[in-house]
């Protein structure tokens, strides 16, 4: 097959990994700059244009956009599905996934656990959004953040006030949320293709920290998953329409509840934690389900 990956640098590990399995399993790969393509937009022969090129004769592309790159990255990706080539993940779903409030939404009208989560335009009923969430402490994020940046545990009633002012006052779009304390600053990611989870690893946060991520200092490990923890995640993956997603789960008094929904997920530290190779499964995956036009959405929504 003719494989694209959509990825802004060839040298990060997950592209690295994914162009190694696609030559592997005998496949021609190519990595596309997402932001150096361009496009023409008409009824007929949509094309995509990349360094002076039109691109052709691709069978599947593998999205890898980054959260800073949604708006345009989404676009190169509904443009592949116009062209009638599968794309692993679609432009819709990705849109979706990056839309936390949105995402929470649709996961709950599916009966997905997640943490009590609170969200207002006006400042005028702080106290109340407090309460309905369950009141102090509490976990107040921004909507835009990644890498836990912008993540913040308030202890107390009055912190969570004052912080809220204070991200309301830098017109900032927060969410509240329930802190789910028995977690013990600990996650668990796992990465679904297909309906199957294959790698699943727990991060810890550092010492004092209730943040898990590996970029504030997180460390992974390979986690096994009890049948609700794993059924929730397929769900979930299915529920956001992505065939390849790393779902964050919390081990929460009330049974596994979901986080987050992510469409490009990293791949190095759940390979490195669990030693499976995740990239030759995306790629198996793709060998299986890429047909011209087999898009679901092609573009549309
Ligand atoms: P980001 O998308 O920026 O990584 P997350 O919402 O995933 O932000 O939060 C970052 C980390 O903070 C999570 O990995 C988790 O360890 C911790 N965390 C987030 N929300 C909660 C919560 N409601 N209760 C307990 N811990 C949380």
């Amino acid at each position: 097959m003719n494989i694209a990956i959509l990825s802004r640098n060839r040298e990060l590990y997950s592209t690295r990994r994914l162009v190694e399995a696609c030559q592997q399993r005998g496949h021609e790969v190519r990595v596309i700059d997402t932001l150096r393509c361009y496009m023409t937009i008409a009824s007929q022969r949509p094309t995509i244009h990349y360094k002076g090129e039109k691109i052709t004769g691709i069978d599947a592309v593998i999205p890898r956009i980054g959260a800073s790159i949604t708006f345009f990255g989404t676009a190169v990706v509904r443009q592949f599905e116009m062209m009638n080539v599968y794309c692993l993940n679609e432009s819709v779903a990705i849109s979706r996934s990056r839309d936390k409030l949105r995402s929470l939404q649709l996961l709950a009208r599916r009966g997905i656990g997640l943490p009590v989560t609170g969200f207002a335009h006006s400042t005028q009923y702080t106290k109340d959004l407090i309460n309905q969430a369950g009141g102090a402490p509490l976990v107040v994020k921004l909507l835009e953040g990644t890498q836990g940046i912008g993540v913040v545990l308030a202890d107390t009633q009055k912190a969570a006030e004052s912080i809220i002012e204070a991200f309301r006052g830098l017109k900032a779009q927060i969410l509240v949320q329930e802190f789910i304390k028995e977690a013990g600053g600990a996650d668990i990611r796992c990465l679904v293709i297909g309906d199957k989870v294959v790698a699943s690893m727990q991060r810890q946060g550092g010492e004092g920290e209730f943040r898990s991520n590996i970029h504030r200092g997180g460390k992974a490990s390979a986690a096994r998953l009890t049948p609700e923890e794993r059924s929730t995640a397929v769900r979930s993956a299915k529920i956001m329409g992505l065939n390849v997603a790393g779902v964050d789960i919390l081990r929460s008094n009330h049974g596994p509840v979901v986080m987050e929904v992510n469409s490009s997920p990293g791949l190095e530290a759940v390979e490195k934690s669990t030693g499976k190779d995740v990239a030759a499964a995306v790629v198996s995956f793709i060998e299986k389900k890429a047909k011209p036009g087999k898009t679901a959405t092609r573009g549309k929504g």
